[in-house]
């Protein structure tokens, strides 16, 4: 996490003080940097054994792969992200139907995250990379992209092909 040395606020110079349970950088006027992870929505369409991926344009991971995903807006709910996002990197629109998992994210060099990935099911547009993903396309469940960028979307697929599994026996 980055540390603050100047408050956001007043332009002061940080020092700390105990807050919720720990040292934190802190000021005078009152602010506390309490550095929380940032929230996240991804998408896991499934559609006849494969799932829909994004390679991505621009750094951290630069070239490599992940579900349609990304922070959310300060005023949008959580599934309005997913379907933003969704629609932003592949150009499809989905019906939400359900939740796949939650997990937590400590591998991305802006934030620590906390993703929440829907199941999802297309329900029109035309896949075109957009946004911040440079390619769009469909991956057999059993053979998914080498190059995955994040391991809380490993995770993710990791717990469809249970899921998946699950549902065959
Ligand atoms: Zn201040």
């Amino acid at each position: 996490m980055k540390i603050y040395r100047y408050c956001p606020l007043c332009k002061a110079e940080l020092t700390t003080r105990q807050a919720g349970g720990r040292e934190r950088p802190a000021c005078a006027c009152g602010y506390v940097q309490w550095g929380n992870p940032v929230p996240a929505a991804g998408v896991c369409v499934l559609d006849e054994g494969k799932v829909l991926w994004v390679r991505r344009a621009e750094n951290p991971k630069k070239g490599l792969w992940s579900l349609p995903s990304g922070f959310q807006e300060w005023e949008e709910d959580i599934r309005d992200c997913a379907r933003r996002e969704m629609r932003e990197e592949t150009g499809l629109t989905v019906k939400l139907d359900g939740l796949l998992g939650v997990y937590s994210a400590f591998d991305d060099p802006r934030n620590n995250a906390l993703l929440v990935v829907f199941l999802a099911t297309e329900t029109g547009g035309e896949l075109v990379a957009g946004d911040d993903a440079s390619e769009a396309r469909w991956f057999p469940l059993e053979a998914p992209p080498e190059e995955i960028a994040w391991e809380s979307h490993r995770q993710a697929l990791a717990d469809l092909a249970a899921l998946v599994a699950g549902r065959r026996q």
